[in-house]
Parts: C-alpha cells; sequence; structure tokens
C-alpha cells in the first residue's frame, strides 16, 4: 500500500485518499476483481489508474464515451503516462500504429470502447501482452436494468472468458440499484465482499424542487444572480433546448447548446466552449455530460422533468465536482410526466421492462411531491440509509418549520379511497370528495358514498395535488401498474388509527394548486 500512496503523491500530486479509494485499490492490486460504487466527482478514475500503475503491463479500460477518452488520455498523457485510446474516430493508419505500440507493450493504460472486443485484430493483440487490469468504467451500462445498458458492453463478457491471460477486473460506477449492483457482480465475477460502496451523499449540493411559477421566467431571475458562474440546464426534448437557449442568448447571456440533432463537429464545439468557460452555460439534452470532468459547474437546473431518479442523480451530480457549495434545481410541472409516460410506451422495451420504467418515473414523480428531506429521499433509494441526519438545505428542509397537521384531511382521502374499493385513480377520487356532477362519479354511485362531497372546501387540483403528497410519502400506492390505482398501505392504517400523523407544509394545498407552468 505504501507503494500506492506513493503513485498517488508523486504522479497525481494529492496528499491523500478520498473515501473508498484505497480499499479499491488495494483490492485490484492483490488481484481480486473489484466493484467501486462512488457518486460523481468521488475520484473513481484513480481506483484503476493507481493499480494499473502499480502492476506490471498494459492496463485495458473499456469506456463508453469517445469523448471521455480523449480526456482521459490527455491527463495520463500530460503526467508522463503512455496512454492511447483505440476507437472508431482513428483511421486506419492510426489504427495500425497503435495496435503495433500495444503489441509492444509501450502503453500502460488503453482505453478502448466497448465495440473494440467485437474486433479479432484487437482480441488477438490483447491475447499476446502482459495485462496489468481490466476496468469497466460506467460500469452499470452492462446490465439491462442499468439506465443506460448497452448491449455491446454486455458482450464483452463472453469475450472475457475466452482471454487466457485474463487479469483481475475493476468495475467502476456512481449509480448502481441492487438488481445492477447484482447484475455487474455476477456478469464480471466480482465477489460481494469486494464491493466498495462509499455511499451516495454529495454533501455539498442543495437540492430544490420549484413549483408553481413560470420555468422561463424562474430561469431568468436565477440566472441574474449569478451571471459569471457555470452552470448546466437539462431540458427533455431538442426543441426545448433550442427554445430555452435562445431565449437565453436573447437576454445576453453566453450560453451553448447541445443535442444529438447538433452535428459532431457544432456538439464538439458546445462541449469545448463550456468546459473552457468561454461560454458560461450550456442548455443541453440528457446527450450531455456522461464523462465530462468539469469542476467548477455551480448549478444544475432540470428544466423539465427527468425519467428517473438514476440518471437524475447523476445529471445533476455533474454539480460542483470540486466540493463547492452547488445548486440542483428541478423545475416540476405536471404536464411532464406525459410525456416521459409517451417515451416509455412508444420505446421497443419489452412488457415487464416498461413496467419497470414506470415505476421509476412514478419513484421520480414521488420526489416532486415528497415534503421530506430531497437528499435523504435519493440516498434512501438507493438504498443507502448511512446518513442519520436530513441535508438541512434542499428546499424542504428549508420549509420545515412553517407545517400543520393534515392528519384528519389525508384520513377523508384514505376512507373515501377504500370506499371506491381501492379501485380508481387520483383524478375520480378527488371529484368524490370534492362532491363533483361528474358522469363517471354518477355512474358508479360515488355520490352516494358518505365521503361524498367530504372535502368541498378544496378544488379538484388541491385534492389531486394532496393525494400525491400522500403517494410521495408512501402513505398510498399506485402499485406498478400504467394506469395509477391508488391503494392504501400498510402506514395508511397507521393513519387511519390516528397512531401516525401527516405533516405537510404550511399553505402547501393552494400553492402547488398552481403548480401548472406556462412556458
Ligand atoms: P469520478 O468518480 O466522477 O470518475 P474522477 O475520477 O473524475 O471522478 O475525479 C474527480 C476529481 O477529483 C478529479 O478532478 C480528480 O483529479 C480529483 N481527485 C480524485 N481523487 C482525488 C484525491 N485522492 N485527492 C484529491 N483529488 C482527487
Amino acid at each position: 500500500m505504501e507503494k500506492a500512496q506513493h503513485i498517488l503523491e508523486e504522479y497525481f500530486g494529492f496528499p491523500s485518499f478520498r473515501p473508498g479509494q484505497q480499499a479499491v485499490i488495494e483490492y485490484v492490486t492483490s488481484q481480486k476483481n473489484a466493484l467501486a460504487i462512488m457518486p460523481t466527482g468521488g475520484g473513481k478514475s484513480l481506483c484503476y489508474q493507481i493499480p494499473g500503475l502499480a502492476l506490471e503491463g498494459t492496463a485495458i479500460v473499456v469506456s463508453p464515451l469517445i469523448s471521455l477518452m480523449k480526456d482521459q488520455v490527455d491527463a495520463l498523457s500530460s503526467l508522463g503516462i503512455p496512454a492511447t485510446y483505440i476507437n472508431s474516430t482513428l483511421s486506419s493508419e492510426e489504427f495500425q500504429e497503435r495496435m503495433q505500440q500495444l503489441r509492444a507493450g509501450r502503453y500502460k493504460f488503453v482505453y478502448a470502447a466497448p465495440e473494440r472486443f467485437e474486433s479479432p485484430t484487437f482480441i488477438e493483440s490483447i491475447k499476446s501482452i502482459n495485462l496489468s487490469l481490466i476496468a469497466f468504467d460506467e460500469a452499470h451500462c452492462i446490465s439491462q436494468w442499468g439506465h443506460d445498458f448497452r448491449p455491446s458492453y454486455r458482450s464483452i463478457v463472453p469475450t472475457l472468458a475466452k482471454l487466457p491471460n485474463l487479469p483481475v477486473i475493476v468495475a467502476l460506477t456512481a449509480t448502481a440499484t441492487d438488481e445492477v449492483n447484482y447484475d455487474i457482480r455476477r456478469l464480471l465475477n466480482i465477489e460481494d465482499e469486494h464491493v466498495i460502496n462509499t455511499g451516495f451523499a454529495r454533501d455539498n449540493l442543495s437540492f430544490h424542487i420549484v413549483k408553481g411559477s413560470s420555468k422561463r421566467d424562474f430561469v431568468l431571475d436565477y440566472l441574474k444572480e449569478r451571471p459569471a458562474e457555470s452552470g448546466i440546464i437539462y431540458t427533455s426534448t431538442r426543441k426545448q433546448t433550442d427554445t430555452v437557449h435562445q431565449l437565453l442568448e436573447s437576454k445576453g447571456y453566453a450560453a451553448a447548446k447541445y443535442h444529438a440533432g447538433l452535428s459532431e463537429q457544432d456538439r464538439k464545439q458546445a462541449q469545448n466552449a463550456f468546459i473552457q468557460d468561454e461560454k458560461t452555460i450550456i442548455v443541453a439534452t440528457n446527450a450531455f455530460g456522461m464523462g465530462i470532468d468539469k469542476s467548477n459547474v455551480r448549478y444544475v437546473i432540470h428544466y423539465a422533468l427527468p425519467m428517473n431518479i438514476e440518471s437524475y442523480y447523476q445529471e445533476a451530480g455533474r454539480a460542483g465536482r470540486d466540493g463547492e457549495p452547488s445548486d440542483c434545481i428541478l423545475l416540476f410541472s405536471g404536464q411532464d410526466i406525459q410525456l416521459q409516460k409517451f417515451l416509455i410506451e412508444q420505446s421497443l422495451m419489452e412488457e415487464d421492462k416498461k413496467t419497470k420504467e414506470y415505476k421509476k418515473l412514478q419513484a421520480m414523480v414521488n420526489y416532486c411531491h415528497t415534503h421530506s428531506c430531497l437528499q435523504t429521499y435519493i440516498l434512501h433509494y438507493f438504498n443507502d440509509y448511512s446518513a442519520v441526519d436530513d441535508c438541512g438545505k434542499c428546499s424542504n428542509c428549508l420549509n420545515s418549520d412553517n407545517r400543520e397537521d393534515m392528519t384528519r384531511e389525508a384520513q377523508m382521502v384514505l376512507s373515501c379511497i377504500k370506499r371506491m374499493d381501492e379501485r380508481f385513480g387520483a383524478g375520480l377520487t378527488a371529484k368524490v370528495l370534492k362532491g363533483s356532477r361528474d358522469k363517471k362519479v354518477k355512474d358508479f354511485q360515488f355520490d352516494q358514498l358518505s365521503t361524498y362531497g367530504l372535502m368541498s372546501q378544496y378544488t379538484e387540483k388541491e385534492l389531486t395535488n394532496f393525494i400525491h403528497f400522500l403517494v410521495a410519502e408512501n402513505i398510498l400506492s399506485t402499485g406498478d401498474d400504467r394506469y395509477p390505482i391508488l391503494k392504501l398501505t400498510k402506514q395508511a392504517k397507521e393513519v387511519l388509527q390516528g397512531r401516525k400523523q401527516v405533516w405537510v407544509q404550511t399553505g402547501f394545498a393552494r400553492s402547488t394548486a398552481a403548480a401548472d407552468y406556462h412556458e
């Protein structure tokens, strides 16, 4: 381990390891396959770079993104470490030249896209040399339960099995749910005890949900306060990227834009302008960002709802990699849910996979409705229960002084759902509580229920918001169903029996009633 410490100081100029790094390095250098789960910015690269330097031979780093490879190789080269990348951007002369150098054992690190493993020349070459390790960066891409599954990543597995000189393997990711974690371990042959999970908390990030005002106005006001700071604004469609970008330019901001509809050259230019601080803001779809190591991003704003917590945390996590306080803001509008549902529906996924995606989307929506600490909500989603305290700085924690007891109202809602036989969604339940003369209410004779019109002082919109809140707090569940049917959970029974209280932020129903945005 002294050797690792020496490399850390001599090559990289850092005095000490970040949490988890040392353990991963220790496993890998003693030939134990390992999985490192660390938050974005946690320092995953060193987990394979230090063993790669400590061990003899060449390290192969499998990486899904071409832009990432070049940056990593440049960084290593600037430290005097022989490194290269092999991917589809090379000319055939460059490819031949690099393969020759590789076979001569000249490189300490070779970055390769997963598709490379389908090339016999590449495989024959790596078979013929001394390998130090194989690293799988962004290892969640190997699992079909991951949010960014790449079949080419998974098809490496049988090829690996045939390598006579298979070295130790290290997998790295920032997002691994239990299923993904299990898949990575199974496919790459990693023992349970060699998984290092540092927890997901990012103490320097403050999470915020913004509801009830115009998104456009919010962004303009927010930027006015910090004109010189660097930030990312994620949008959900290319069209929205263009619109927001245009708006910012018209107000005189130096903003770049990035989406998959632009030429590769334009994308590269936009990315570089942002990384080199020529443009302070980048407006982008989720095509932007994987592997981007820009340390001074002070805020990440999601202009629309992301499809799941995994993507959200990864994208939001691009803020504050330098450890300085940074904001992660999500602008919520109920209409955005429809777009995400549409995207799932028209995708080519198998039915059971679609059901899973709906469930993940529901967890994302719940995040927007919860009144609990947002950081804690995310950590619990990833089964990380290590933090004892709430973060104290997310929009919910900041609001927690202004709470009122709505246990009685919750009981009314719950008993209404019970009387409706737990077979309907939030919309119809709200109508019954409101006392609506809607045809469907009459058809089902819900106007005969004792709960009919019981909460008529609220609007239907307020009632639906309150129901969504109860779902977010896990007092109601919507099951795995596409058309969310409300069911009472164990916690609901406690509320009905008066053993559990329901606290909400003051004025909550009224303020979120305006949650429908105008663009
Ligand atoms: P990620 O986990 O997102 O891949 P990186 O490996 O890119 O993170 O590291 C993020 C930043 O943290 C980089 O700028 C890296 O140089 C820095 N870093 C990594 N390890 C250490 C350390 N032990 N001490 C100080 N800085 C570190």
